[in-house]
């Protein structure tokens, strides 16, 4: 009988074929020399296909980012959007009396913006500032766009402490913006 050569397992000191690459009994990989290794497997399968992943998912967060967060921010275009005219109205509405904001915006910028926070200051007779609100105009204005604008505010004071006002705008939206 033809019996084929033996060797010792180092794993196991059990005796296996000697041209075994996977010792029958404790199951571990002796050679390097195949696919199915499982350190093989890990380092020409998985360890490529996360690193296509990882590429991949910092593809997708740039993009995202673009989208969420246009550059450039309105901070650093400051003055683009300019108020060239606005009035002030005390209106009595059925819940109560209301500043009515109402003017004209134009854009310096090459860019559209979107959703201009106005500010408005508002001044006695003597010049002093009484009242002052933020609000929000949801618009977009193009690249030399004049659009007209209002807003409206609760008075915090009575009707004749506001004698003037201010508007400019404080902040608006890059209009290549998602949300
Ligand atoms: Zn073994």
């Amino acid at each position: 009988m033809n019996e084929s050569p033996r060797r010792i397992c180092p794993f196991c000191a059990e005796s296996i074929p000697a041209r075994a690459r996977l010792c029958p009994r404790c199951r571990q990989w002796l050679s390097w020399r195949s696919l199915r290794h499982p350190m093989i497997q890990l380092l020409l399968i998985q360890v490529p296909l996360l690193v296509l992943v990882l590429l991949g998912f910092g593809q997708f967060l740039r993009i995202f980012q673009r989208l969420l967060d246009p550059q450039p921010h309105y901070t650093e275009a400051s003055g683009a959007l300019a108020v060239i005219r606005s009035t002030l109205n005390w209106v009595d509405t059925e819940k109560g009396p209301r500043l009515f904001v109402t003017g004209v915006l134009t854009n310096h910028s090459a860019l559209a913006w979107r959703d201009p926070e106005f500010e408005c200051r508002f001044f006695d007779a003597d010049g002093n500032l009484v009242d002052a609100a933020h609000r929000t105009s949801f618009m977009t204005v193009k690249p030399a766009d004049d659009p007209a604008f209002r807003v409206v505010i609760e008075p915090a004071r009575p009707r004749d402490a506001y004698h003037a006002l201010q508007v400019r705008v404080s902040w608006a939206k890059n209009a290549r913006a998602f949300f």
